[in-house]
């Protein structure tokens, strides 16, 4: 053995173990992260799955403050957790190397929250149901959107166990897709109003009347538009 080889052999000599893997490691293949020496393969990999992880959380993180819909909401829920999830290891392991939160801080807040997300998503849902409503040309196209949310719910109610807060997003959706119904109705009275039309008239606010005296929900607006129909039914009969 020649002295240059005999010196490569001693740079190989295992001088301790990997914190991450076990494996023993020489002081040419370990690397010291946050005063522990890791071997250089659990060192590219905690890069790249640290570094990775952290941006899915913040993202993930800004994604959930914004509220998008509740699919959305789920989807970035999940994100979170199971990014976090894969970083505990290297908190339990002791490496000091996060910097506003740990990764079991972030799982301990966000479990918890699983629900307000997903309540905060459907409200979000039914805001755009509004708006998508609002601009469509056809009256099948103003509500569709709330049967959209109405079979949303549907589909996650048992997921939910405020059943008081879901109720409540329930009927804010109902509401908007009876109000829609009703003025639908009223308009196109008005027009066959306008046309002389006496007998459609009638009947369109007849169909309002019916909408109105037949939903589960009563409001101070429900109830003004029910007079408002009824003063005009007796006056076209
Ligand atoms: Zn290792």
């Amino acid at each position: 053995m020649s002295w240059r080889g005999f010196a490569r052999a001693l740079e190989n000599i295992p001088i301790g173990n990997c914190v991450i893997c076990g494996e023993s490691y020489s002081s040419r293949t370990s690397v010291t992260v946050a005063g522990k020496n890791i071997c250089s393969n659990c060192y590219r990999k905690m890069k790249n799955v640290v570094n990775s992880r952290i941006k899915k959380i913040n993202g993930a993180l800004d994604e959930i403050e914004k509220s998008i819909s509740l699919k959305n909401n789920l989807k970035n829920y999940s994100k979170l957790v199971e990014s976090a999830k894969e970083l505990l290891i290297y908190e339990k392991k002791g490496f000091d190397i996060f910097k506003n939160f740990t990764p079991s801080q972030i799982i301990a807040e966000y479990e918890g929250k699983k629900e307000q997300i997903m309540l905060d998503g459907i409200r979000a849902d039914i805001d755009e149901a509004l708006k998508k409503s609002k601009i469509a040309a056809t009256q099948s196209a103003k509500i569709t959107p709330f049967n959209k949310i109405l079979m949303l719910i549907e589909e996650y109610k048992d997921e939910i166990k405020d059943k008081a807060k879901l109720k409540e997003l329930e009927l804010r959706a109902k509401e908007l897709k009876y109000e829609t119904q009703v003025d639908m109705f009223v308009e196109d009275a008005k027009k066959a109003e306008f046309k002389g039309d006496k007998n459609k008239a009638l009947d369109k606010y007849m169909e309002a009347l019916y909408l109105l005296k037949n939903m589960e929900i009563s409001n101070l607006k429900f109830v003004t538009k029910e007079k408002e129909i009824e003063e005009k039914i007796l006056k076209l009969k």
